[in-house]
């Protein structure tokens, strides 16, 4: 296993500093010995709304504008994209690349992908994934480079590496997979299993400003001021645990990672090229979770089953909309995997009994008026928790 991740300072967003910065940290560390010159490479942003840069929504488009800049000068072909959970097509990939700015990297020679067609591919190795959607720009692309932003979220805690790859699964296709895995332990090997599929040659994660708070979508920014790269995906998202002091047991995807023997057990296993304590953000706002409580309801003792039960209706998170915020748009009624909300007057009204806790309808709401409700006794036992820590 690889136990190296890189990272360097970085203070903000301003080309030529990006581009030295990023061009040390990717050189010096040996990171690009793949790219040879007339490859296609594929650079998997994380786009996931329609939102400027500077709201820490996406992958920063002077970032990703440099790397491009990088890689061509070494003669490779670049291509850059992601398919957000809407609609997967030109006019609304267009006014993604519009709005976000991701228009930039044209100067460089690069360009935005514009082929929005997809197959479906067979996982042998999948451990619970057998069949999987893939965006064809991706597919035939020579090498991938997977370039996340650092956020926290709603369903996974923590959206970096791991979770950014998700966005290979086209468009609204994203929808049946948060219904064929509601549970978060199968979610979370889920997006492993697309992850050990794709085999990306780097991860680079954009950590200058993160988001904290309602994330993906709605937090706010928070400045971190590292970029991080490496070949371990799983290893990157344990840093990035870190530095938005998340207890990693709170993060499935690490969790999983862990015991499919991917990732390091915990950030002191990992060789790092700096320290990186200054730059943890103590009080990083993170999404309200209960996944680390430890439910029995899959017991076959009668009693745990019973008392396992009545603690998940107890302690689970769950989506609440803050009725003076939402707009009545219909996007949560729209895009829920489980059909789980309804609109009364205007406002949606869901149904806990079939809702799935794949947070879509706050992933997408576009005023952040859908929130991750922890209930007071959750709330107490995390506090509890994390005192004793
Ligand atoms: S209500 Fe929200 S969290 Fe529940 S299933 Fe629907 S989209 Fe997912
Ligand atoms: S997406 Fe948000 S604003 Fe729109 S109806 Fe749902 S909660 Fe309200």
């Amino acid at each position: 296993m690889n136990y190296e991740v890189f990272a360097i300072a970085c203070e903000d967003y301003e080309f030529n500093d990006n581009y030295n910065k990023l061009k040390k940290l990717l050189l010096d560390n040996n990171l690009l010995s793949f790219v040879k010159k007339d490859m296609l490479i594929a650079i998997k942003v994380n786009l996931v709304s329609a939102s400027k840069p500077e709201k820490a929504v996406v992958t920063h488009p002077i970032l990703v504008k440099a790397l491009c800049k990088i890689l061509i000068e070494m003669g490779a072909k670049v291509i850059v994209g992601d398919s957000p959970g809407g609609l997967y097509n030109e006019s609304s990939l267009n006014n993604s690349y519009r709005k976000t700015n991701m228009n930039m990297i044209l100067e460089t020679n690069a360009k935005l992908n514009d082929d929005f067609s997809y197959q479906t591919i067979n996982l042998k190795d999948g451990l619970i994934v057998k069949q999987l959607d893939g965006c064809n720009y991706l597919l035939k692309a020579d090498a991938i480079i997977n370039f996340a932003k650092m956020k926290t979220h709603g369903m996974m805690a923590l959206s970096s590496c791991v979770k950014n790859m998700f966005g290979s699964v086209p468009g609204a296709c994203k929808l049946q997979y948060h219904y064929k895995y509601p549970n978060h332990q199968d979610f979370a090997n889920m997006l492993i299993d697309i992850q050990e599929y794709y085999k990306c040659k780097l991860h680079i994660v954009d950590a200058i400003v993160s988001m904290e708070g309602n994330g993906p979508t709605m937090g706010n920014p928070r400045k971190v001021g590292l970029i991080l790269a490496g070949q371990n995906p799983y290893n990157i998202d344990l840093v990035c645990a870190r530095l938005m002091n998340l207890d990693i047991v709170q993060v499935p995807t690490i969790q999983e990672a862990i015991k499919r023997k991917l990732s390091a057990n915990s950030f002191a296993e990992l060789s790092l090229n700096m320290n990186i304590d200054d730059y943890i953000v103590k009080d990083f706002l993170k999404i309200e979770h209960a996944n680390n409580v430890q439910f029995y309801s899959n017991d076959s003792n009668i009693f745990k089953k019973l008392l396992g039960k009545m603690a998940k209706a107890v302690l689970t998170t769950k989506p609440q909309v803050n009725k003076k915020q939402c707009i009545g748009c219909q996007k949560c009624f729209q895009i829920c995997p489980a059909k789980a909300i309804t609109m009364k007057k205007n406002k949606p009204s869901i149904n806990r009994k079939i809702c799935i806790r794949c947070f879509c309808c706050q992933e997408f709401c576009p005023v952040g008026a859908m929130k991750t409700h922890q209930t007071f006794v959750a709330k107490i036992i995390t506090k509890s928790k994390k005192s004793k820590n």
